[in-house]
């Protein structure tokens, strides 16, 4: 099996430590809602951590919170809330995005507000050694200490040097040299430290969780392209000068950006797309196969005809795999060792997930070819749906999305009031509906249209979509 590795700048045979593979990628800083640029990167790391358990691997897989941050700060600061309370709520938020996309949940999840102690020792084990030192409360890693730091991003100190500055109220002895410990302004969260009341920089997390959950040396660190430098970059530097071990990491994957419009999809360019906003669209299928239908390492361009091509292709899957399985007329049936080892080729070669995906398209082409034909197609099916499995394709319909409760709620009261009617107690908003659906029918029933009418335009605005079928009246949530 074949990886990219970003610090060889080639392909290289993937040579973990041991059975369990211990992967670490990068997490989020929750003060907003994700956006596609981490629904990608995180599907990707999903579907690499799924095919090397397809392959025989144990995985143990680690993703830190970065609950501690300027832009939390901020952003509680303007919420009027606390640093705790707004990291609550966005990481809940980013683990109902996780799901809704089938990604697995990370082995251990750890914040960086529970690992201060570790942090703490780093930071002082790298000043013991000669690699830190402290300046009014904060403490700085020493760049031009490590002879091999630019290794990871491919970059001269030289280059380095022209892009970095010191900021005012900084005590750098050069501007290569960046944070680990940041002196507290008053008013920030702090923790006691031995320069002082202070906070962890963002580099140094990563290092102290990684090591905690998963030793000196890493088989997989991940990341989106945009961390290779500085954050990765400070991370080698970081934990290699503390525990003498080299490689800090054997395989270090970074996949490429979402691009909208023909730029990346960032917010400082305010033109994200959110993951709430994108399920609400399409179904996890749909957005699994957006993605893995580009490498990973190239840019990925986000348009709306792409992701319903994407839908398409999915509904395609969905129905093959669940179509009822038709009789074995001519005793042939598809062989699918074909598509196994199109697959695993395909993976093999550094994830290649465009081609494995394009695979699954065949196979699902010949199934509903060859079973009109009389073949039998059980077992394709089966595959079809393991190897799915494999990219975390869960063969379902988009989700609905639940109704606005608000809404609904004050919409259903205008109406008991209007017809004269004590508002029933409703257990929960389906409930509601079907109360109101209930109503409407009955009110047709004794030739009331127009009230059974304005039933059904209430639901409308409550963003209900009413259906009459023969087997009774059913309801959707209006796309
Ligand atoms: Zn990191």
């Amino acid at each position: 099996m074949k990886v990219y590795n970003t610090l060889a700048r080639k392909k290289e045979e993937f040579l973990p430590q041991g059975d369990e593979v211990k992967m670490y990628v990068c997490g989020v800083t929750p003060y907003d809602d994700a956006h596609l640029g981490h629904a990608m990167s995180y599907i990707i790391f999903d579907v690499i951590r799924r095919y090397l358990r397809y392959r025989g691997y144990r995985v143990k897989y680690v993703q830190n919170v970065t609950d501690i941050d300027d832009k939390i700060i901020d952003r509680a600061n303007k919420r009027h809330t606390s640093i705790k309370e707004l990291a609550e709520i966005f990481i809940n938020s980013f683990k109902e995005d996780m799901n809704s996309l089938n990604i697995e949940p990370p082995d251990e999840n750890p914040r960086a507000t529970e690992v201060i102690p570790d942090i703490i020792e780093i930071v002082r084990g790298l000043i013991d050694r000669g690699y830190g030192y402290e300046a009014r409360g904060s403490v700085y890693f020493r760049v031009r200490s490590v002879p091999d730091y630019g290794k990871l991003s491919h970059r001269s100190l030289d280059s380095m040097r022209a892009g970095s500055r010191i900021e005012s109220g900084e005590e750098k002895e050069d501007p290569l040299d960046f944070v680990l410990w940041k002196a507290s302004k008053p008013g920030e969260p702090s923790w006691d430290s031995p320069w002082g009341p202070g906070r962890p920089g963002w580099h140094i997390e990563c290092s102290a969780m990684s090591l905690k959950y998963l030793g000196n040396t890493l088989d997989i660190h991940g990341g989106g392209q945009d961390l290779v430098f500085p954050h990765h970059e400070n991370e080698i530097a970081q934990s290699e000068s503390f525990t003498g071990v080299k490689p800090f990491v054997r395989h270090w994957l970074h996949n490429g950006m979402v691009q909208l419009g023909g730029e990346k999809m960032s917010k400082s360019l305010g033109n994200l797309i959110t993951i709430k906003e994108a399920v609400d669209k399409y179904s996890a299928d749909a957005i699994r196969i957006f993605v893995l239908s580009s490498h990973y390492r190239s840019p990925l361009t986000y348009s709306e005809e792409i992701l319903e091509a994407a839908a398409r292709g999915a509904e395609r899957l969905r129905q093959t795999v669940n179509n009822p399985v038709s009789g074995n007329k001519t005793g042939k049936r598809i062989d699918t060792e074909p598509y196994r080892k199109r697959f695993s080729e395909a993976m093999d070669d550094d994830f290649n997930t465009a081609q494995a995906v394009a695979a699954l398209f065949d196979l699902t082409r010949d199934i509903n070819r060859y079973e009109n034909e009389g073949f039998e197609a059980g077992e394709a099916r089966e595959t079809l749906k393991e190897l799915g499995g494999v990219l975390g394709l869960t063969f379902q319909e988009r989700e609905e999305a639940p109704p606005d409760a608000g809404a609904l709620a004050q919409n259903s009261a205008i109406v008991y009031q209007t017809l004269g009617l004590p508002t029933p107690v409703a257990t929960d908003a389906g409930d509601t509906i079907k109360k109101l659906i209930d109503l409407r029918q009955k009110l047709r029933k004794d030739k009331k249209w127009a009230e059974a009418d304005m039933v059904r335009d209430k639901l409308a605005d409550s963003g209900i979509a009413l259906e009459d079928t023969p087997q009774g009246t059913v309801w959707k949530r209006k796309r």
